[in-house]
């Protein structure tokens, strides 16, 4: 997983690398690197660490040229260090490319160039490909011709930059099952993981799909099928998006600023969605087999689809985690079978592998996505789109809410079709929801008092969330939220739960974060909320009901919502506290330890 920038034309290339470097820098951020051309000479500065520091520390703006490729590498081969960054050049030092993904069969590859002489710097499975493409050089006049037919011995996943000094004048990027998006400029062209890094200079982009590469001179680009080379037409999209909706606007960190971008984003989904959501309802309805699939918070997303559809579409979902879908439920899909997938980026690798594995099968997939033309959208039968913007920061915020939207939109449009819920209660919850982007607004204006709340918390060291019903995922949710960016410690479960185990971790001060909406199980959690506070545990609820106030120690009121709906007005709260306690404990929530965006390897 990693970012990969770019640039032929008439700039200095390490300027337009090094802003998109900083944009893509969420994909990944271990190390990073860069290569330039001029007067036939390549100029390669690499090592490891952020880009900031590596921009000064190696001068990456002086770096010659006017095309060139840039690389922020998350390692998957080889530790993060200056020699397993990226750029890797052959031995001849004429190519030099960058890679995102994982080559399967390096290994076997790796041993027949070294018994061939080939000479390896760094530990990377990357570094087999530019010494690949060398040794077919040897027999073809074409760097094109043998960049293919070195690629065609690869098995595995990769997005390329590839840059030659023998062609003074193009750059070659290849996808297959790593994103790569082209953008379309004047006299100008850019390739890129991702929009926001060449979004300041075109909004013209071309996604490129699995098995295509493509070459760009600064006046032209064409794009060919790596089976055959034959020319591929593809669509040119004009991307709405702006430079300013990708940067930071006045925010600390892109996390806090997604988390204010609530509002906007749900109404977003819910006017985005509106006329095509009647549409996808009536094709789904027939479907009794029915799976979720989707990893991290896509997944807590998936666990209150479950919820929405048994209560009001009657059908009772399976959600399983991507990556265990794919081995455990092969047999069971078949074309009765509908697979609900979702992903954010469109190309987590897991939830990709299990809709490439239900469509095989014969199965309906419907995708829920962010990312406009991103593989899942391509693999998929109908695709409903989140609408929530780019989202930069690591933890998921308005992409999850935005997912909540749209199965909300999408089981109550269910129900409608299949006639199982009075439709005057469909109507209340379509009204309902309207008001949602609302009653974020006012939960965000508590954020000063969470962050004192934050403040009071910031030593503890184990947090649990527990909850009912549709409130079980609301408490995962807050639990990973604080997990991924505070580094905190934290269990989210139902609340039943608690005395089969749990609840012998709690002792004095142990903060325990109810999730307590009001609904059919109300009462239950006022009781496990006793049971806890028996324990001595720090109790923080968040309901609507008065009556909790006296058994919390801190109670945030929520504006009373439709239990349904609660999900997304109820984990805002928890977003705000997982971000504070991140920052109050010196963390950068934008770029947790160990974590990327979009997790593009399984
Ligand atoms: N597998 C390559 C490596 O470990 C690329 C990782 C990436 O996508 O950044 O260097």
């Amino acid at each position: 997983m990693c970012g990969i920038i770019g640039y032929i034309g008439n700039r200095p290339a390490c300027e337009v690398i090094v802003k998109g470097l900083k944009r893509l820098e969420y994909r990944g951020y271990d190390s990073a690197g860069i290569v330039t051309e001029e007067g036939g000479e390549l100029f390669i500065r690499k090592g490891a660490g952020k880009i900031d520091e590596l921009t000064e520390k190696l001068g990456f703006l002086k770096m010659p040229g006017r095309r060139g490729i840039g690389h922020t590498r998350w390692a998957t081969h080889g530790v993060p260090s200056d020699v397993n960054a990226h750029p890797h050049t052959d031995c001849t030092g004429k190519i030099a490319l960058v890679h995102n993904g994982i080559i399967e069969n390096f290994a076997e590859l790796k041993e027949e160039l070294l018994k061939r002489g080939h000479r390896f710097e760094s530990d990377t499975d990357t570094e087999v490909i530019v010494h690949l493409i060398e040794e077919e050089l040897e027999s073809t006049e074409s760097f094109e011709e043998a960049m293919r037919r070195a690629l065609l011995k690869l098995k595995g996943s990769f997005a390329l930059g590839i840059i030659y000094t023998g062609e003074p004048d193009r750059l070659y990027f290849v996808r297959n099952e790593s994103p790569l998006v082209l953008g379309i400029g004047e006299g100008e062209n850019f390739a890129a993981s991702d929009v926001p890094a060449f979004l300041e200079y075109t909004n013209k982009a071309i996604f490129l799909d699995d098995g295509e590469y493509a070459i760009l001179t600064k006046d032209s680009y064409v794009v060919k099928n790596l089976d055959t080379g034959e020319i591929v037409e593809k669509p040119v999209h004009e991307i709405e998006w702006t430079l300013e909706m990708a940067e930071k606007a006045g925010f600390p960190h892109f996390m806090l600023k997604e988390i204010y971008e609530q509002p906007g984003a749900i109404r977003d989904a819910i006017h985005g969605n509106a006329d095509v959501i009647r549409a996808v309802a009536e094709e789904i309805a027939k479907y009794e087999k029915i799976f979720i699939v989707a990893m991290g918070t896509s997944y807590h997303a998936g666990l209150v689809g479950k919820y929405l559809f048994q209560r009001l579409a009657r059908k009772v979902p399976i959600v399983e985690d991507a990556s265990e879908f794919r081995y455990e439920f092969e047999d069971l899909i078949d074309e009765n079978t509908l697979v609900i997938a979702i992903t954010q980026s469109g190309e987590t690798a897991d939830t990709l592998a299990a809709m490439k594995l239900a469509k095989k099968k014969g199965a309906k997939v419907l995708a829920i996505v962010n990312v406009v033309g991103s593989m899942a959208t391509r693999i998929a039968d109908l695709t409903l789109y989140t609408h929530a913007g780019p989202e930069i920061g690591v933890a998921a915020t308005k992409t999850y809410t935005t997912q909540l939207t749209v199965l909300t939109m999408l089981a109550v449009e269910l129900a409608r079709v299949l006639g199982t819920v009075d439709e005057d209660y469909l109507n209340e919850l379509e009204n309902g929801l309207k008001s949602v982007p609302e009653m974020v607004e006012s939960v965000l204006k508590y954020d000063g008092g969470l962050r004192e709340l934050a403040e009071s918390l910031a030593e503890k060291s184990d947090f649990f969330y527990i909850g009912r019903g549709i409130s079980v995922p609301t408490a995962l949710e807050g639990a990973l939220k604080l997990k991924e960016i505070s580094y905190i410690h934290a269990e989210g479960l139902s609340a039943g739960e608690l005395k089969h185990g749990p609840l012998a971790l709690l002792e004095d001060g142990v903060p325990v974060v109810a999730i307590a909406p009001s609904g059919r199980t109300l009462d239950k959690m006022v009781g496990n909320i006793e049971e806890s506070r028996a324990r001595g545990a720090f109790i923080i609820t968040l309901g609507d009901n008065e009556e909790l106030k006296r058994v919390s120690n801190a109670f945030i009121e929520m504006p009373e919502v439709d239990e349904l709906l609660s999900p997304i007005v109820y984990v805002v709260p928890l977003q705000l506290i997982a971000y504070h306690l991140a920052v109050l404990r010196g963390n950068d929530p934008d770029k947790p330890r160990n974590l990327a965006k979009s997790v593009t390897v399984e």
